[in-house]
């Protein structure tokens, strides 16, 4: 079984999570840690949970949701996976820091592409893939039946939905992405979003004023 704990990081408040499997396994999820004092706070939630890291896999790459990629790759020799589709906004990501006043010295490779409907394993759970693009063009989900939750990123967010006036955002996108892959899950199916708190598919059906 896997659990997701979340923290938050950085000056955007950005959620960053950690999936954890019954063997101490785990991955990074959109790791966003700016700063030592973040790092350090990372690290001693590995060691005292004495946690196995095994990969980081990115819902995107805008640069909140990146800060911490490169830093845990070296630490732990792990690959880092993302959207092929996500690949431009990565490549932004130095101008993007400069434009938020950041310094970023390397901008981390992914490892290998994550691709829609190709499982996710980590031990023996599995996380399924959506890809959901609008708020980045590379924007993807991931969705774990077993524990009723879906980590989207910053495509849903409670009440509200991920901005699409970035480069390569696009609204119509961003309303069929969660019409089509997160609108069709369980009503009681915990969103796990990458700003604020989480909310349910439930809740945002009857409630979004973007989804109404
Ligand atoms: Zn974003």
């Amino acid at each position: 079984m896997l659990s997701a704990q979340a923290f938050t990081f950085n000056f955007f408040s950005e959620n960053t999570y950690v999936i954890i499997n019954d063997k101490k396994q785990c991955w990074f999820v959109d790791p966003g840690m700016c700063d030592a004092e973040e790092n350090r706070a990372m690290n001693a939630f590995i060691q005292d949970k004495q946690l196995s890291p095994q990969g980081i896999i990115n819902t995107h790459a805008h640069i909140d949701h990146i800060l911490g990629v490169q830093e845990l790759k070296d630490k732990y020799k792990i690959p880092f996976g993302m959207h092929e589709t996500e690949l431009p906004v990565l490549n932004m990501a130095k101008a993007s820091a400069a434009m938020f006043g950041v310094n970023i010295t390397t901008v981390p490779a992914p490892t290998y592409f994550i691709k829609e409907g190709q499982p996710l394993k980590l031990g023996d759970d599995t996380l399924q893939v959506f890809y959901t693009p609008g708020h980045s063009p590379g924007s993807i989900s991931f969705y774990y039946p077993e524990g009723n939750w879906v980590l989207a990123g910053d495509v849903l967010f409670q009440g509200s939905i991920g901005r699409t006036d970035l480069p390569g955002g696009n609204f119509d996108t961003l309303i069929s992405s969660i019409r089509t892959h997160l609108f069709t899950l369980p009503d009681h199916t915990t969103v796990l979003s990458g700003h604020g708190e989480a909310t349910t598919i439930g809740e945002e059906k009857r409630y979004n004023p973007f989804l109404r």
